[in-house]
């Protein structure tokens, strides 16, 4: 039988669920006072469940928009909580991070959430931020588990499984005990996080497939010799694919701060989008796949996501240069 074939309620799925669930608190040193907590609906869903579970009636939460995730977040929460977003950096095109200097934190804000790593505009906050003693909520569904966690630093963590865990579909959360309690206001029993955390996430039948998957890639993290061995795997990564961009004459181009530039998802335009058509069709049939921008932005994005390894850089560098040299 696979895992999808067996109850959630029997003793081999319980078992591992139980090693999945301490495999990631041992990789991510997840303290005790954290619940771990396997859930489905993917971020999206959460973006509306985190307001409903994290702020009473009546309450204010802060948002930092530094992309169009973060903005999702924002106008998903508006049905649940007064939202407040205290810092933006649209006026920007999201290039840049929103300096911390001019956040509006409102300190009666009932969290303040933020997006760590913008998938689509490849921004990334490098630090925590500090935002005093209102609970910090990140949504790391795009660079969880990419480098060590520092999970004290927040009250909140959620990521959709789909770039560095597993299907999609899962969600994963760590989640301060304390802050379950929050959730007063009426609500079906699925939607509380309290009840996920007391029924072990098996409230209705999980994901258990994703689940599953989870815990193998939780394994493999750990042989690889865990957070801070991908996390440097991760630097390199980035770092030759933006050498490779800065010095190509122009003929490839980054437009994000470099203090913000992603570690996890790199987009990138060629200096005449006439090319970006041969560009995609010439990179595909040489077996590099998935390079084509965001619509919203067009260009390219190389995602450099844990799975990724060095070897796939180094070929998709390798093709740059050569398209560089034969396209002029
Ligand atoms: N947040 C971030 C940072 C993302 O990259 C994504 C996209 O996958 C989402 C939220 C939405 O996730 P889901 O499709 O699981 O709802």
């Amino acid at each position: 039988m696979s895992v999808m074939e067996q109850s959630h309620r029997g003793k081999r799925f319980i078992a591992m669920a139980a090693r999945t669930e301490a495999d990631l608190r041992e990789l991510a040193a997840i303290p005790d006072d954290y619940a771990v907590l396997f859930l489905q609906g993917g971020a999206t869903q959460h973006f509306a469940q985190i307001p409903m579970n994290l702020a009473g009636e009546g309450d204010g939460a802060d948002y930092i928009v530094n992309g169009h995730w973060g903005a999702k977040a924002a106008s998903e929460a508006a049905p649940y909580v007064r939202v407040n977003v205290a810092a933006d950096s649209k006026a920007d095109d999201y290039r840049r991070l929103p300096p911390r200097a001019e956040w509006k934190l409102d300190p009666r804000a009932a969290y303040v959430h933020y997006t760590p790593n913008e998938t689509i505009h490849g921004v990334q906050h490098h630090d925590i931020p500090d935002v005093g003693e209102v609970p910090l909520v990140a949504d790391m569904s795009s660079d969880i588990l990419s480098a060590p966690l520092d999970v004290r630093r927040y009250g909140l963590i959620y990521a959709g499984a789909q770039k560095n865990i597993g299907p999609s579909g899962l969600v994963l959360m760590i989640v301060r005990r304390d802050l379950l309690a929050r959730a007063t206001r009426p609500m079906a029993k699925i939607f509380r996080y309290a009840e996920q955390a007391a029924n072990d996430s098996m409230l209705n039948t999980p994901n258990t497939w994703g689940w599953y998957l989870a815990g193998l890639t939780f394994q493999w993290l750990k042989a690889q010799g865990g957070l801070a061995a991908m996390a440097e795997r991760n630097r390199v990564k980035a770092e030759r694919l933006y050498a490779a961009i800065d010095g190509s004459g122009g003929y490839y181009r980054n437009a994000i701060d470099l203090a913000a530039r992603s570690r996890m998802n790199v987009p990138f335009t060629l200096h005449d989008n006439a090319l970006d058509a041969p560009f995609l069709a010439e990179s595909e049939a040489a077996g590099l796949i998935a390079l084509k921008g965001h619509k919203a932005l067009g260009g390219m994005r190389a995602s450099l996501y844990n799975a990724v390894p060095l070897e796939a850089v180094d070929a998709l560098v390798a093709f740059m240069r050569d398209f560089a040299a034969r396209h002029g």
